[in-house]
């Protein structure tokens, strides 16, 4: 399909980031724009689960959520827990006093974009693919605009792009903006630095309060984290297009690959995860007798991946080469998934990015010479909140990767079990309890 030639605005990439964009613009009153994507189809594997308070806010305010309401799970807590005990749950009900919106939505990620997609074409918007950017070039005859080449062949000139290209981004590349640890290269030591996740049914259906929908479980054990989402039959059309439908309950998990393990396989096997299960998780979905009276096993592997933590954030997410360049979501930066973080912050960069570019445009028709103030404004402000969140991750990695060995010869307790001690403690207190849900909600850092 051909592109046009001229565009005020081309976003890049149909993320979560690219299309919250195109939705913000929209909404803003600005429709002259490109929304382009490298694939051919949207995303099919689902990564991201969660959908925090405050960006539940932000899609309200561009009038981009209902389609996510009506479709995902209203997450009540998280929980971290022992194999078989609960040992602290950050309930969202107290978020109330803040939010119209206090619990998370758990829904997989691509199901959230293919909400998103059929907003946008209900507005009339399609996001044109597969067209891949391999190039960047100010324009010759106007300075204000930037020439984007396509693998195809086709040239769009633009005045405003939104790279929002994912962690490899082309447009960070082109633009030689460098992306790199911030602070510290801590995460590569870190027994959590790579990860598996996959979304499985069990035979039988496993039974217990961590098996239950709305409860997203976090379980310590051995140095090692692991994570459990039920998503119940909510998403099982969605979530098997690719593989034997099921109508089974589907479990989202994932779990940390310890370094002595060698590096996990590019999909995980049935047979990876259920060992994974019975090392790591909750007991309550293991297979072992020993641990769980009622032993289940995974019956369908709907979908396997393995990945590596690990952050970095953009020098600068605004720059000129012409036209006004920005980088948005994990092309910005990246970041452990710790406190399901990334495709939240990504969501509300986009909104935000594009309040400012619609103000940018209007003072520009009224005043051609208008300066960047109002554009570099903004992208300080996403840059520290990036910041902000990658510390936010690396400490709850941190916490989460304690080890139960011993400190010490003369000091036999381990940090885990010192730090499982305390948040017992905490858990008694509402106070506390609020503090971290609103700390996971985003609603103090939008
Ligand atoms: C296993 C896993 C689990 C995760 N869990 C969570 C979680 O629980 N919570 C959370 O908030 N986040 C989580 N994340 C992170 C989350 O998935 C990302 O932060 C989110 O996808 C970022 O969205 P984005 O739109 O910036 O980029 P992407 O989703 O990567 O989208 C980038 C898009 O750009 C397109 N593109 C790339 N290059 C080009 C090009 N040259 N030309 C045109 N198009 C191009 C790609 O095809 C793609 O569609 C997880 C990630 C992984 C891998």
């Amino acid at each position: 399909m051909s592109l046009p030639e001229n565009t005020t605005v081309l976003i890049v990439g149909a993320g979560p980031a690219g299309l919250t964009a195109a939705l913000s613009l929209v909404h803003h009153k600005c429709y002259d724009f490109v929304i382009v994507d490298a694939a051919a189809q949207g995303l099919n594997a689902s990564r991201a689960i969660t959908i925090h308070s405050a960006t539940i806010e932000v899609l309200a305010s561009i009038d981009a959520v209902d389609g996510l309401l009506s479709q995902a799970i209203k997450g009540k807590s998280i929980r971290v827990t022992s194999r078989d005990s609960e040992i602290f749950e950050a309930k969202f009900d107290p978020l109330k006093q803040h939010s119209a919106h206090p619990y998370a939505l758990y829904i997989p990620q691509n199901v959230t974009e293919l909400v998103l997609v059929q907003k946008l074409q209900s507005l009339g918007i399609q996001v044109q693919r597969p067209h891949k950017v391999v190039g960047m070039k100010q324009n010759e005859k106007d300075s204000g605009i930037t020439d984007v080449f396509f693998e195809d062949g086709q040239v769009i000139k633009a005045r405003y792009i939104i790279g929002a290209d994912g962690a490899r981004s082309t447009i960070r590349t082109i633009a030689g903006i460098g992306f790199s640890d911030g602070e510290s290269p801590q995460l590569a030591d870190n027994p959590l630095a790579q990860m598996v996740s996959a979304d499985v049914t069990f035979e039988p259906e496993p039974v217990g309060p961590f098996t239950l929908e709305g409860y997203f479980n976090g379980t310590f054990f051995s140095g090692n984290f692991f994570y459990l989402a039920p998503f119940g039959n909510h998403f099982n059309a969605e979530l098997t297009r690719d593989g034997k439908p099921t109508t089974k309950s589907i479990f989202r998990i994932g779990c940390g690959i310890p370094p002595k393990n060698g590096e996990p396989p590019h999909a995980p096997s049935k047979e990876y995860i259920q060992n994974l299960i019975d090392t790591y998780g909750p007991a309550c979905i293991t297979s072992d007798p020993s641990l769980n009276p009622k032993p289940v096993k995974v019956d369908q592997l709907v979908w396997s991946t393995r990945f590596r933590t690990r952050c970095a954030i953009a020098d600068r997410t605004f720059t000129r080469l012409g036209a006004a360049i920005f980088l948005i979501g994990d092309a910005a930066h990246i970041h452990s998934p710790a406190g399901g973080q990334g495709m939240n912050l990504a969501i509300r960069d986009a909104a935000f990015l594009t309040e400012a570019i619609t103000k940018h445009i209007q003072a520009s028709a009224e005043n051609p010479d208008v300066d960047d103030t109002i554009l570099q404004d903004i992208t300080d402000v996403r840059h520290a909140r990036a910041l902000e969140i990658i510390g936010y991750t690396k400490t709850l990695m941190n916490l989460a990767s304690l080890s139960y060995e011993p400190y010490a010869c003369w000091m036999p307790f381990s940090r885990a079990s010192i730090r499982d001690l305390i948040l017992r403690i905490l858990n008694g207190y509402d106070f506390v309890q609020s503090k971290v849900a609103w700390g996971l909600s985003g609603l103090g850092r939008r």
